[in-house]
């Protein structure tokens, strides 16, 4: 349960006051539904409003705050005349101006004869000084406030300022106070760090007095970004913890089939592939429970390291699985293992997807139940409730990161025993990024490649010069060439990106014919996957596609990669794209077509894709290029969105958090002392009750 102490924070904004349903909507597509979002809604800029003169010191156009008497207000005759109200100083006088003015309110706000404090740009018209809508009007007992540096929150189109600042003002009042609170940090890092406590780091980050306070390095800053880190991998390693306090069981086998397939390899296994292959057989083999990642770059090799794996489970006598994220990689990982089999004809592997249906399919779950199934291969179907397995002992999860955490956890814990599991990702994570994905993972990483390959060349062109790449492809076709051709991200609506990628497709259709084939993820898996297998037997020599064909497709005769606005993705998705191409034996090339004038910053990222074939480097690239958030397209990021914790500027408390996690974790694994109990908040406030729910209990 949630403590009370935050329950305000967890209410929605429209709790505010001033925020009713349509600031409340704005706010919500800014930063978020509840009030604690808005403490996570950081300043961008400020205003300095300490300029305090008095009113025969004003000059022109400055922004002031200056304190002044009410004197009479002048009333419009018409309505296109404006209200105005005198005011005075011992040392002259100013207009306040005020178009279509609810007379009423002014009334309230600056009655006549009283004293009020008044902050805006000053203006000289004519002799007149005057301030026209002021930003601010208060009374004496607010001149601090008003006459301070005020911060400027990011915005949001039809938001203002004004009442935005007023709910995230209020918001920070119902943040429990320093007292309410019990700090969750250890006192040692704490003074080493000198970090003060988090209400005041809170409010410091909130109340910048220069622009230096506005920086992600303050102390009061990196705290928080700390705290947002610890609680990120807090939640991992008790997820970690939760599939590990099952007990795995070792799997032990003669070597068999293991030996058979990599004798029959028209290859030798890389440095790279035998050292993952050592770590994950060990985890195997002993009676701990694996969960481990396979890091490696498109073409590294993963895959006959996921059927050594799977090899394993069945020499010790069990099951194994392979889970893909889309019928069309289970269909293709089905035809590549069944080739690599061929050698152990015994081992009896199978496809199930959630398209089989009927009696192919009740054949196929009675025979898994059975045992009569080694290995099975499919989509999410696989974890299904009516899919039972005999003995499942080994999960391949391939392409984790369209899966998130608590279906890595819902997956393994179905299984009545603990299997041993084994991610792979394609995605070059940068290492500093890979403990906030896969903190609970232990983890091998494919650095070499697999020789033999002719690099991609690259190159980067103006939209401008489509025809003389449509003639660059008329040339590669009559080489024998087949080409994708990716349509851009145009946004988080699919059928903005098929309409664009429709068309693409019928402009090309036009000039080459009905060899033109189109694929996106708002056709029928059925068509989509006939436009593919049309593209793989080569009746379809050029694939129209959005990006559907990013993740793992497997088509070695195509050579050639169009990319449009190639400027609108990230650099590890480019990188993805470009590895569709170059699997083959023909030199493959990418054309990166880009809308001119290319910003800095898509102009560094289209060079370094050309400089570099390097997944790990242009994902380090990346990040330092664009910030975390920002590493992957938005849709497949499966990063975690931090708000306060900035993975280029806090770097260096990650690894922090990581070892401070373990160790609170080993020590007191039930989070039952003080320190535990203060923890469990920090979980719920940056909202991980699910992993709260997983403290072991007693
Ligand atoms: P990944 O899944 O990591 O993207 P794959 O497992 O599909 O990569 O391997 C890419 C290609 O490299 C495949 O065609 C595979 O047969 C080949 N390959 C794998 N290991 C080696 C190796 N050690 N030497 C040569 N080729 C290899
Ligand atoms: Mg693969």
């Amino acid at each position: 349960m949630r403590p009370e102490i935050l329950f305000p924070l967890f209410a929605p904004v429209t709790s505010l006051k001033g925020v009713g349903p349509r600031i409340a909507g704005m706010i919500e597509g800014l930063a978020g539904p509840k009030v604690v979002d808005l403490l996570w809604h950081l300043p961008s800029g400020i205003i300095d409003r300490s300029f305090a003169p008095q009113l025969a010191d004003v000059p022109d156009g400055a922004l002031v705050t200056v304190t002044v008497v009410v004197g009479e207000h002048m009333k419009p005759r018409n309505r296109r005349q404006p209200y105005k109200v005198r005011c005075f100083d011992d040392t002259g006088s100013i207009s306040l101006v005020f178009f279509r003015a609810h007379g009423d309110y002014l009334t309230k706000t600056l009655p006549e004869g009283e004293t009020r404090v008044v902050s805006g740009r000053a203006q000289v018209f004519g002799k007149e000084l005057q301030i026209t809508h002021p930003d601010h009007i208060g009374t004496l007992d607010e001149l601090d406030r008003l006459q301070a540096v005020e911060p400027i929150y990011p915005l949001t189109a039809g938001l203002t300022q004004k009442p935005l600042a007023k709910a995230v003002r209020q918001a920070l009042e119902l943040a429990p106070s320093t007292g309410q609170m019990p700090e969750w940090h250890d006192p040692a890092l704490m003074g080493r760090e000198k970090w003060m406590p988090w209400h005041e780091a809170l409010t410091q980050v909130h109340a910048p007095q220069s622009e230096g306070d506005l920086s992600p390095t303050t102390i009061g800053r990196r705290r928080l970004a700390y705290d947002e880190l610890l609680a990120n991998q807090l939640a991992l390693l008790l997820v970690r913890e939760k599939m590990r306090r099952k007990p795995g069981r070792a799997l032990l086998g003669n070597g068999e089939l293991l030996g058979a397939v990599e004798a029959a390899l028209p290859y030798t296994l890389t440095g790279a592939q035998n050292q993952a292959l050592a770590e994950i057989l060990g985890d195997m083999k002993s009676p701990n429970r694996m969960l481990r990642l396979l890091q490696g770059d498109v073409g590294s090799g993963k895959t006959i390291i996921a059927l050594m794996a799977m090899l394993q489970a069945v020499e010790a006598g069990a099951q194994g699985a392979l889970m893909a994220p889309t019928e069309l990689l289970s269909r293709q990982h089905f035809a590549v293992l069944q080739t690599l089999c061929a050698a152990v004809p015994n081992v009896r592997i199978a496809a199930l997807t959630g398209r089989d249906k009927g009696k192919a399919r009740k054949e196929i779950l009675a025979q898994l139940e059975a045992g009569e199934i080694d290995i099975l291969i499919g989509t999410h179907a696989l974890f299904q409730e009516t899919v039972k397995f005999h003995d499942l002992a080994m999960v391949v999860v391939d392409e984790q990161h369209r899966f998130g955490v608590h279906q890595r956890l819902a997956l393994t814990d179905r299984q009545g025993q603990a299997t041993d599991v084994l991610v792979m990702s394609a995605t070059p994570i940068p290492r500093t990024l890979t403990l906030t994905v896969y903190g609970d993972m232990d983890v091998s990483r494919l650095e070499e490649k697999p020789p033999g390959r002719t690099p991609v060349t690259t190159r980067a062109l103006p939209l401008e010069r489509l025809d003389e790449v449509v003639a660059g492809i008329q040339r590669s076709l009559d080489n024998g060439a087949r080409i994708y051709w990716v349509c851009p991200l145009v946004s988080e609506s699919d059928v903005l990106d098929v309409s664009a990628a429709e068309d693409r497709f019928k402009a090309l259709a036009k000039i080459f014919g009905d060899t033109v084939g189109l694929a996106h993820g708002q056709m029928k898996p059925g068509e989509r996957d006939k436009a593919m297998a049309d593209f793989a037997a080569g009746t379809i020599t050029i694939l129209v596609a959005t990006t559907v064909i990013e993740v793992g497709v497997d088509i070695p005769e195509a050579s050639v990669m169009v990319v449009e606005h190639a400027e609108r993705f990230g650099l590890a998705q480019l990188h993805q794209l470009r590895g569709r191409v170059g699997r083959g034996a023909a030199q493959s090339s990418c054309v990166l077509l880009y809308a001119s004038p290319l910003g800095e910053a898509a102009k560094a990222r289209l060079n370094i894709l050309r400089e570099s074939d390097d997944g790990f480097r242009i994902a380090e690239e990346d990040l330092r290029l664009r910030g975390a958030g920002e590493i992957l397209g938005v849709r497949q990021s499966g990063l975690p969105q931090f708000r306060l914790a900035s993975l280029s500027d806090h770097d260096d408390l990650l690894p922090v958090a990581h070892d401070d996690a373990r160790l609170i974790l080993q020590k007191d694994p039930g989070l039952k002392s003080d320190r535990g109990q203060a923890l469990r908040t920090l979980l719920f406030l940056f909202e991980r009750d699910a992993a709260v729910g997983l403290i072991r209990s007693g």
